[in-house]
């Protein structure tokens, strides 16, 4: 028996009509809705760590009853299903209300070390918020959301977690690339797992709406439960506290996503979460060839808005946009200001602290960045694997640096002929700064390889997930699953998931461009 404490349904007001009908929702964070059931749920997969995180046994997770609960067929005791309200600026507009259009919250369960985990199902049916579309989500999207969710956190990376993913037995209609071409495919629910939900949007929306008091209670309430470590701030300064934290968590995500070349794609300010965790996995994807102006999002193709390299400065505008919504309770600008700052100076701090150890290069030196410019230029135009580069770079040994040695990060010959000699230049100096770090080749290897992953979820590694489980072959998402879990370790026999993304992946919808079509 699990315990829950549904606070963000006691603690905040709710919207009184419990229909489940398309409405603006108003002075209200929540709606009661019930997941609409499905015809014939299957687990086809789960999070062991997950599993155990809420003391659950494999044979719990696999009773109808969960199995009717994370379809949401049946609800156990405890739950108390609800939609969240909220809005977002999306491509940097406001697009009023949001909410919760195809997710819904079982409630928060209270493990026994005493952790609060919320669950949500994603794509459990329509909601007061759903707009125009069906609240369902396709096996694709939701297989690509639970592999990645699972993947970030052995990476390191702060992110809602997701506990298990769950075929309907339905189908869905989507118009993958929005081109006239619908059709029907297999449906899936993931069971997210966050402390909290709540994004940038929900506070954006009571602020647009000019609705101070649910705003105040919104806030309190977000520093009660999930900021607990400001329960005893002087009260007046407890708000410029809280968004300093939000802004410096925020710039930890965003430096920790650049290390590792993901891309969320959709950072519209609903994707924001409050805590700094990786939320909403849409059209995300991961650089295979060095380029900061890639973006995996085919929507987002012509502004490049959530490109690779813009997500620092889109981070701290979605920033911007949270402190706007803030400045109505506490119109002091200083307050956001000095966040903001925060946000910069968090930034920069760890993003040359990632590169220095990224590069094995000890301690960061402003001399540095000239050598680390020049390679990411290379990379970029030479078309050099970022994961890949960096895994060899670690094999460089300072006395004799041997530019073979990089060679299998190339995907072009004609580019590595071409590239060669500036390399070479290149590489020479690197070894130079390495003896000047003084770190033996064996250590410096080591540090390195513990912040350079050999396994990500390379978008086309996905996409033949995807492939398979379509087939009703589950295997590619167990195998993935259980060695992105050490993506950092060298694993025998799996270098089939680590090496460069193959010719034909290239231009292969799902494998470099992804719609935002769930
Ligand atoms: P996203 O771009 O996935 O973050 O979604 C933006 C908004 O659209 C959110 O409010 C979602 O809940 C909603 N949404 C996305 N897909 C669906 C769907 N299939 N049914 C209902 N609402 C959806
Ligand atoms: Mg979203």
């Amino acid at each position: 028996m699990l315990t829950f404490d549904n606070r963000f349904l006691k603690e905040l007001p709710g919207d009184p009509d419990s229909s489940n009908q398309l409405r603006q929702v108003f002075h209200a964070c929540w709606s009661r809705v019930k997941p609409t059931p499905v015809s014939a749920p299957k687990l086809l997969a789960w999070s062991d760590e997950m599993r155990q995180a809420l003391d659950l046994s494999e044979a719990d997770l696999q009773s109808p009853e969960w199995v009717n609960a994370l379809s949401g067929n049946g609800l156990l005791p405890g739950m108390e299903p609800y939609a969240m309200c909220y809005g977002g600026h999306q491509f940097g507009h406001w697009a009023g209300q949001l909410g919760d259009g195809r997710a819904i919250s079982l409630g928060e369960v209270v493990n026994r070390q005493g952790q609060r985990w919320e669950l949500q199902l994603k794509g459990a049916g329509v909601t007061p918020y759903s707009r125009m579309a069906d609240g369902r989500a396709v096996l694709r999207s939701s297989l690509r959301e639970f592999l990645c969710s699972e993947a970030m956190h052995h990476l390191g990376i702060p992110t809602t977690r997701a506990l298990s993913l769950v075929q309907t037995g339905d189908f869905v209609i989507r118009d993958m690339f929005y081109n006239g071409n619908p059709q029907a495919e297999k449906g899936a629910i993931v069971c997210r797992v966050s402390p909290s939900f709540t994004r940038f949007g929900n506070f954006e929306i009571f602020a647009m709406r000019e609705d101070k008091a649910t705003l105040q209670q919104l806030v309190d309430f977000t520093i009660r439960r999930d900021f607990p470590e400001l329960a005893d701030y002087p009260e007046q300064e407890r708000l410029a506290e809280w968004f300093a934290i939000v802004c410096s968590r925020t710039a930890h995500l965003v430096a920790q996503w650049m290390r590792v070349g993901f891309v969320h794609g959709v950072m519209n300010t609903d994707n924001m979460s409050i805590l700094g965790l990786t939320i909403d996995y849409g059209p995300y994807g991961w650089v295979d060839n060095f380029d900061p102006s890639w973006t995996p999002n085919t929507t987002d193709a012509a502004g490049r808005r959530y490109c690779f390299g813009r997500q620092p400065d889109i981070a701290r505008w979605n920033l911007e946009r949270l402190a706007q919504a803030l400045y109505t309770l506490q119109p002091e600008r200083e307050i956001y200001d000095e966040g903001l700052m925060l946000f910069d100076q968090t930034y920069n701090r760890q993003w040359a602290g990632i590169l220095a150890a990224k590069f094995g290069l000890g301690q960061w030196r402003d001399e540095h960045e000239a050598l680390v410019n020049e390679v990411f230029d290379l990379m970029f135009h030479a078309e050099v694997d970022m994961t890949e580069f960096f895994r060899q770079l670690a094999e460089i040994e300072q006395d004799n640096p041997n530019l073979e040695t990089l060679r299998s990060a190339f995907y072009s010959e004609a580019l590595w002929q071409t590239f060669k000699p500036r390399f070479e230049l290149w590489l020479q100096q690197y070894a130079g700064w390495l003896k000047q770090g003084g770190q033996t080749d064996a250590a410096r290897k080591l540090a390195m390889n513990r912040v350079n992953p050999r396994y990500v979820l390379r978008n086309y590694l996905a996409q033949q997930a995807i492939d398979l489980a379509n087939q009703g072959d589950t295997s590619l998402v167990e195998e993935l699953l259980q060695v992105l879990r050490k993506p950092y370790e060298v694993q025998a026999g799996k270098e089939h998931l680590a090496g460069l993304r193959p010719d034909w992946a290239r231009h292969k919808a799902g494998c470099s461009m992804l719609s935002c079509s769930s």
